[in-house]
């Protein structure tokens, strides 16, 4: 039985771990037992908003 999955569904289900940046396709990292996270949360707008965040974080760091 063959079964078609196309290219985009795959990617959605693909997940990374936060911890070592794995990528996986189950829940719980089997590394570092911690829950994976969405790579690309839908939720949020993507480059805008972390660019946003990357220039307060890179001002805030700017006096070390
Ligand atoms: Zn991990």
């Amino acid at each position: 039985m063959k079964v078609k999955v196309p290219l985009r569904d795959h990617n959605m289900k693909m997940k990374i771990c936060p911890k070592c940046n794995t990528y996986t396709m189950e829940d719980i990292c089997s590394v570092c037992k911690v829950p994976t996270v969405n790579p690309h949360p839908p939720k949020f707008s993507p480059e805008d908003k972390y660019g946003k965040y990357r220039r307060i974080i890179k001002k805030e760091s700017g006096v070390l």
